[in-house]
């Protein structure tokens, strides 16, 4: 599975925030330099979120800023506690990386390049400098960029996961620093695709009537909680043995008579860990209206289905709609926080 899903905020005038997302071509590169940090006293088996504070060589870091992404952090991770409780799954959260006092840590960055340098193509240059410093092959990085511009790439901010959930990375602009924009993208980062169910979900964009919605209206659906209850950064404390993903696959027709207008879609799924949840995705050009749109092309969350045992057969019914084909995605998770996101095509015959 090559694809790689991230998400970004844009500002529109008079108009609150859209989030869209995006299918991005990141590269798995490997780190081309092992952690050098010698404050980090970070074990091999825990899963961490680390923060780094990036600024251009010609813009000078401010203890506010650092002061301010220290505090953001604990209120999203108050959040994730109180949501997963709220589910059943007592008080669970990621953790972030702290010094030998407790004390959280936020990596400073200064980059080689002055401000011009980072306005375009953001991401990339500062990952190839981040990437000199940390291995991002582990752990999640949230990355807050200071540059003059109050967005990066036109977004307040985006994150995706990688290596099907051993890590991930999300990008926090300056206009984007606010709770729920960075535990939306922290949730990216943690392996959810959107969910447009609900618009008080963390993985959808909010509404209109709830623009100014602090975090703490937000909720997290008990589909991603389940989700998230197998995850390696919510299990800090457990040990991670195997990094196989699960297998897909599909096993019904791909194609239908043209007339069909609803379809059973079986799938046989394996995994040597045990399989944990089988979570069904379908396009948002086709399924939901509104803003939804914005994320056309990535997939949004349908369903999903509780999983137990190393084999089985599940099956997602599905509401064909006017339109010829249909992008579906089905992301599965194992017992050990690994995931795959399979897509697949539908089609009706002409
Ligand atoms: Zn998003």
């Amino acid at each position: 599975m090559s694809s790689k899903f991230s998400c970004f905020v844009i500002i529109l005038l008079f108009v609150p925030l859209f989030t869209q997302c995006k299918a991005l071509q990141l590269l798995e590169q490997q780190p081309q330099a092992t952690q050098q940090d010698v404050n980090d006293a970070i074990s091999e088996t825990t899963s961490l979120v680390r923060l780094i504070y990036f600024t251009p060589q010609d813009r000078p870091f401010k203890q506010r800023i650092a002061d301010q992404i220290e505090l953001q952090m604990e209120t999203v991770q108050t959040f994730f506690a109180d949501q997963m409780e709220a589910h059943g799954f007592g008080r669970k959260t990621f953790a972030f990386e702290t010094d030998v006092k407790g004390k959280t840590v936020v990596h400073q960055v200064k980059g080689k390049f002055p401000d011009k340098h980072y306005l375009y193509n953001t991401t990339t240059k500062v990952e190839a400098e981040i990437r000199e410093r940390f291995s991002l092959s582990k752990n999640v990085y949230m990355i807050v960029v200071d540059t003059s511009n109050k967005e990066i790439n036109g977004a307040l901010g985006f994150g995706s996961s990688r290596r099907g959930g051993q890590s991930g990375i999300l990008w926090i602009a300056k206009s984007g620093f606010q709770g729920k924009t960075i535990a939306h993208e922290l949730g990216h980062a943690f392996g959810l695709h959107h969910d447009f169910r609900n618009e008080r979900f963390l993985m959808s964009y909010g509404s209109f009537h709830l623009s100014s919605t602090r975090l703490e209206k937000r909720q997290l659906s008990k589909e991603a909680a389940e989700f998230l209850d197998a995850s390696r950064f919510f299990n800090p404390g457990r040990t991670f043995s195997s990094q196989s993903q699960p297998k897909i696959k599909i096993i019904s027709p791909l194609e239908y008579p043209s007339r069909t207008d609803s379809i059973r879609i079986i799938f046989e799924l394996s995994d040597r860990d045990g399989l944990h949840q089988a979570r069904f995705h379908t396009n948002p050009n086709i399924t939901d209206k509104d803003r939804a749109k914005f994320s056309r092309g990535t997939p949004a969350f349908k369903t999903s289905k509780r999983l137990n045992g190393q084999k089985m057969t599940v099956a997602f019914d599905y509401k064909i709609s006017k339109v010829d084909v249909h992008d579906l995605w089905l992301q599965v998770v194992d017992s050990q926080g690994h995931f795959r996101t399979e897509p697949f095509l539908v089609q009706l015959q002409k």
